[in-house]
């Protein structure tokens, strides 16, 4: 197995690693751009990969790696992210267990099948004029014959309803790393990928609806101030406060309420127009500005945070970049005009 990579490239290697893997490109003529740098350290870190021998294939066969090569490169084996790597983990317990499924149906059927033969058999020798001790013998072959039976199939159900608990872990098992891959680990709130699928399915539907669709963009006011005088910890701890009150002032289904940066939250309003998410941002801006935060483990005071808001609804015809860009612009107004305010991508503030 491969040594891993973040290992290697922490590694007392680490400089002879990288300048073979730029000797690597600069010899097979690929520029050294991110992409390529990137599959081309995983060709040196892990000369016996499917993605090294592959690239061999290439080298051996004069052909050119050209970008799009790369590119398809890249795409078949760089994507070692947690969550295929889990998914694929999940899929290869499920086809071991339905494997083995199928084998114990398998050896099921032939028990049945020899059964089926044995009744036929006796049926066959079974005749009127038949001595008392060939008939016992008779019954005690049927009779044994059936307890196999039965003992085979009673293995068999049990092997099945165990087989039918492990795919229902394996299925929350999934589903939890789904869950995982889709959320923000520290606020708990929808991540910046799921924001992104959420804006661009919310986009579309509403330009096949003909219905709106508002965003709204959150950024915490000064907050690199209140990091630098109360520490990155209780920073977190009101990342998770902002983003609490969030979640509780009315981000329902089909809302959605993401992460969208370090402390800049995303709110999607599939459906509604901004007049009508306008009193909920109000909401959640004069509760966050209104509560005095104090440090537990001290009891210090630490005042108040506030936040900036910048709303946008889609235009006809808009996509998800140039709707992110207006509520950006939004926000970037209420920052200009002062800060703890909401801004409505069309106008002028509507809140002080
Ligand atoms: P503004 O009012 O203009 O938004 O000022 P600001 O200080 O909030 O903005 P700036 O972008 O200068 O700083 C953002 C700060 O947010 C910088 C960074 O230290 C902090 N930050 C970003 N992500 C995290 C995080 O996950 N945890 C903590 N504690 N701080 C973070
Ligand atoms: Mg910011
Ligand atoms: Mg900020």
């Amino acid at each position: 197995m491969a040594l891993d990579l973040d290992i290697s490239l922490r590694g007392p290697d680490a400089y002879a690693l990288t300048r073979k893997a730029v000797d690597q490109m600069e010899q097979h003529q690929v520029w050294p751009t991110p992409l390529n740098y990137e599959l081309w350290i995983h060709y040196v870190n892990s000369p016996e990969s499917d993605l090294a021998s592959e690239i061999n294939t290439l080298v051996k066969k004069r052909q050119p790696i050209t970008e799009a090569v790369s590119e398809d490169l890249a795409a078949r084996y760089l994507t070692r992210n947690r969550l295929s790597e889990e998914i694929r983990d999940a899929g290869d317990q499920l086809s071991r267990e339905l494997a083995s499924v199928t084998e114990a149906l398998e050896k099921a059927q032939e028990t049945n099948a020899a059964y089926g033969r044995t009744l036929a058999g006796a049926s066959k020798d079974l005749t009127i004029d038949q001595e008392p001790p060939a008939l016992k013998r008779m019954v005690e072959t049927l009779t044994a014959a059936t307890k196999r039976v039965q003992r085979e199939n009673s293995n068999l159900e049990q092997r099945l309803n165990a087989s039918t608990d492990e795919v229902e872990r394996l299925r929350e098992n999934l589903e939890q790393v789904r869950r995982d891959a889709m959320t923000d680990g520290l606020t708990n709130l929808a991540n910046r990928k799921s924001f992104d699928e959420g804006l661009l399915s919310a986009c579309a539907k509403s330009e096949a609806q003909n219905q709106p669709v508002s965003l709204a963009v959150i950024d915490i006011d000064h907050f690199k101030r209140f990091n630098d005088t109360w520490g990155h910890q209780t920073g977190d701890q009101v990342l998770r406060y902002v983003a609490s009150v969030i979640g509780r002032v009315g981000m329902k289904a089909p809302r959605l309420a993401a992460r969208y940066g370090g402390e800049e939250f995303a709110l999607i309003f599939p459906g509604e127009t901004m007049d009508k998410v306008i009193p909920v941002l109000e909401e959640i801006r004069e509760e966050i500005a209104s509560r005095l935060l104090k440090r537990r483990s001290t009891d210090e005071d630490l005042g108040a945070v506030t936040i900036s808001i910048g709303l946008a609804q889609r235009e006809a015809g808009e996509g998800a970049t140039l709707l992110v860009e207006r509520a950006d612009a939004a926000l970037y107004a209420s920052k200009r005009g002062g800060r703890n305010k909401l801004t409505t991508a069309d106008a002028s503030a509507v809140a002080a």
